[in-house]
């Protein structure tokens, strides 16, 4: 085990990628749930299939940038089994000139994740974590996950997380049960609008609408539907007005 010691020579570099993912083991089989799940991601960022992590770092030494690099421990939520947050950190430790370690915990592993935690900072050097709500299946603001938190933030490590859409699970089959070409999230109102709009780019035939009572003007309703791509497509403004 080599602990992680930054070589970056901030001079020479010309940028830092800060947002980088380590898809692919080169100690492990590949898991085959995760299989799918991958050629999916790499049909809709248009990629082919995801590089190892000493290809990554070659990518980035070409090009004098550095990166951060973490895998994305979603073992709770979504099955797969995780890239070891040991092999990031030591294979990040063999290039350390180009790359910077973070882990990903699952806050679904509670008070073992933050012992993961301190023994990742103590033993292999890691520099900071990554969070993804959406493929861990929590919200931030989850009491369970500051025992994680914590761990993190006494060692004054900085915390990165997923916001917004996503291109995870792109593609893949969603089974509406209830209506099975076509999702109305008109019913699904309790959605917040990134979620939706989210929905609208994984599932073919959907269309998020937005239905509301626009604030200050009476009884005006506003209708506005969003297309694959996200973007308003429509947008009627039924206006019924009342006294009130
Ligand atoms: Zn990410």
């Amino acid at each position: 085990m080599s602990k992680y010691q930054s070589r970056l020579n901030v001079e020479q570099l010309v940028a830092i990628d800060v947002h980088t993912h380590a898809n692919i083991s080169t100690r492990a089989p590949r898991d085959p749930c995760s299989v799918i799940f991958d050629e999916a991601m790499a049909k809709y960022f248009k990629s082919a299939v995801p590089p190892t992590i000493p290809e990554v770092a070659q990518y980035y030494r070409e090009r004098k940038i550095a990166a951060v690099i973490f895998p994305v421990d979603c073992e709770a939520e979504m099955g797969h089994t995780r890239i070891a947050n040991e092999e990031v950190a030591e294979v990040s430790a063999e290039h350390a000139d180009v790359l910077i370690p973070f882990a990903s915990i699952d806050p679904a592993k509670g008070r073992m994740g933050a012992r993961e935690a301190r023994r990742l900072i103590e033993d292999y050097g890691v520099r900071g974590f990554k969070f993804h709500p959406s493929q861990q299946g929590f919200y931030p603001n989850d009491r369970k996950a500051y025992v994680l938190y914590e761990a993190i933030a006494a060692a004054g490590l900085p915390a990165l997380f997923h916001t917004g859409q996503t291109g995870i699970g792109a593609g893949l089959l969603i089974q509406v049960t209830s209506c099975p070409d076509r999702v109305d999230l008109a019913e699904m109102a309790y959605l917040p609008i990134d979620a939706q709009l989210w929905l609208t780019k994984q599932v073919a035939n959907c269309r998020a609408q937005q239905v509301g009572k626009v604030q200050g003007t009476g009884n005006c309703t506003m209708k506005i539907e969003y297309d694959r791509q996200g973007h308003a497509s429509q947008k009627e403004g039924k206006q019924r007005r009342q006294k009130v």
